[in-house]
């Protein structure tokens, strides 16, 4: 990192008279604000702002970013988050003005273009899950699950079928499932994993019933295995006439290789910032579209694109349609960056993905296992998790220490604590662009960790700003900007 002007504040550098702009002189008539506002509005001073001029002012926004870590900087394997290279000529791409620049009420007539993108990004979405319909407007994978929710209970209720008010999840489960549940005004139910990670058949029959709405499972599961009796539990559902949502965020694993609709699933989400690209990380920002069987629809968010000759426009004549979920269309930039990475890469090119991305999860298990407990059986799919329980009991180092030391060997930590059924769980995912030197030198960090000394893994990290943050107070009360303070009269203070 640069020590040349590292600061967190800018107003540590400023200094009065400095400027890296000169606003030209004003060339229309004015009158002074005095004039024009009630006195109470006015301010008795000029805002202190911070003056500096233009290399001081570029130095400190650059390092300051160079604090950060993502994944065009560092090595990402944070499980079930699926952190993707993002190809930069996407990027080029979604920013061309053509696309970018358009305006979400300009009429159909003038976003042929856009339209048919969307379009095409429909139909490949139903494609790739093997379900016909689909709405692109959820805003994230949670809120994918929770459309699709309330499509099922459209449904049902369509049905006179209304007693069906309970949602089956799977322990090792994301924790948006069983959120989505409740918010959408169903009761969860959690079903069991045997020992060996996947859904515990008995536990599923005995609480399968008659009030079952829908189950919820991820496939393949949070612990990076497939779950070989999915097509045993999707016709067990459907025999008792509920429905089968699939939590798409693990479909890196299997593009190109089986799909939803063929093993059984009725509803989907995808998580396109994860599976085909799009860059995330802080909380956003996501796209999760929502493909379903024909028979649900009716049911689906207006307005869909579609298709009438050679013409693309917005179908709002939808009676039965939940309504909307989202503003405008969904998230489009993101859309349309998985639009071109499914064009760059074509049929063959997604399954290659998957192929290349479970064969990387398995060889970083095997030298992960050189000195780490992975309890469930391999091979794995695009990801595994192992455990530092041994350590917590041999040296009392956690699994959140080793994920912090890992900043001090340049990598971004795993998941950690998630799944829930792991204890002390270290969930890694390294996609398919890694190279193996990456991976090596990944294991080779986490082989070390665990033999260095205790005390000062559990007070890593010590190549940074900031060491442990208050991390529920960094996300609850995240202060991302500076604001002036203002005294009790709403005036600017020192
Ligand atoms: C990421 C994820 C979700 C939630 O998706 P968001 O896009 O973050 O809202 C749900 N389930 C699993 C398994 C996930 O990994």
């Amino acid at each position: 990192m640069n020590n040349t002007q590292s600061t967190d504040l800018i107003f540590d550098i400023s200094k009065p008279g400095r400027r890296c702009h000169r606003l030209p002189a004003c060339d229309v008539p004015t009158k002074p604000a005095a004039e024009l506002l009630p006195k109470r509005f006015l301010a008795d001073r000029p805002p202190p702002l911070p003056e500096v001029g233009e290399i001081d002012l570029i130095r400190h926004y650059m390092n300051l970013s160079a604090r950060n870590m993502c994944i065009d900087t560092n090595f990402y394997p944070l499980g079930s988050c699926t952190m993707k290279y993002n190809p930069k000529r996407h990027e080029r791409i979604a920013a061309d003005p053509g696309f970018a620049d358009l305006h979400p009420l300009q009429d159909d007539s003038t976003t042929q273009g856009m339209l048919e993108l969307l379009y095409g990004m429909q139909e490949y979405l139903c494609e790739i899950s093997g379900l016909p319909a689909v709405s692109l407007q959820p805003a994230a994978g949670a809120q994918g699950e929770l459309t699709a929710l309330f499509v099922a209970a459209a449904y049902f209720k369509d049905k006179g079928e209304t007693h069906r008010r309970k949602v089956l999840v799977p322990d090792s489960a994301h924790g948006t499932n069983p959120a989505s549940a409740a918010l959408a005004g169903f009761e969860t139910v959690t079903i069991k994993s045997g020992a060996n990670g996947l859904v515990d058949l008995e536990d599923l029959k005995a609480k399968l019933g008659d009030d079952t709405a829908v189950f919820m499972i991820t496939n393949p599961n949070t612990l990076g295995l497939f779950e070989t009796q999915i097509k045993t539990i999707t016709d067990l559902l459907h025999s008792k006439g509920g429905l089968v949502y699939l939590d798409g965020a693990n479909m890196n694993a299997i593009l190109g290789i089986t799909r939803p609709g063929d093993f059984g699933a009725d509803m989907q989400h995808y998580n396109v910032h994860k599976t085909f690209t799009g860059p995330h990380g802080g909380g956003g920002p996501g796209s999760g579209p929502i493909t379903v069987r024909d028979f649900l629809a009716p049911y689906l968010p207006a307005p869909v694109v579609r298709k009438k000759g050679d013409q693309f426009y917005l179908d709002h004549n939808m009676p039965k349609s939940i309504g909307r979920v989202r503003s405008f269309f969904g998230t489009i930039g993101i859309l349309f960056r998985g639009y071109c990475y499914i064009r760059t890469l074509g049929p063959d090119g997604l399954k290659n993905v998957s192929e290349q991305a479970v064969l990387n999860a398995n060889y970083l298990r095997a030298r992960v296992s050189e000195g780490y407990e992975v309890p469930h059986p391999g091979p794995c799919m695009h990801e595994f998790v192992a455990t530092a329980r041994n350590l917590v009991r041999e040296k009392k180092v956690r699994a959140m220490d080793i994920a912090k030391r890992l900043l001090d060997f340049g990598f971004h930590a795993p998941t950690v604590y998630f799944p829930l059924v792991v204890p002390e769980a270290l969930m890694m995912e390294p996609t398919e662009t890694e190279s193996k030197e990456t991976l090596d030198a990944f294991a080779d960090a986490l082989l070390k960790i665990k033999e260095e000394d205790a005390e000062m893994v559990r007070n890593a990290p010590h190549t940074h700003t900031i060491s442990r943050a208050d991390e529920v107070k960094a996300a609850k009360e995240p202060i991302l900007r500076w604001t002036a303070k203002h005294d009790s009269q709403g005036k600017i203070a020192d």
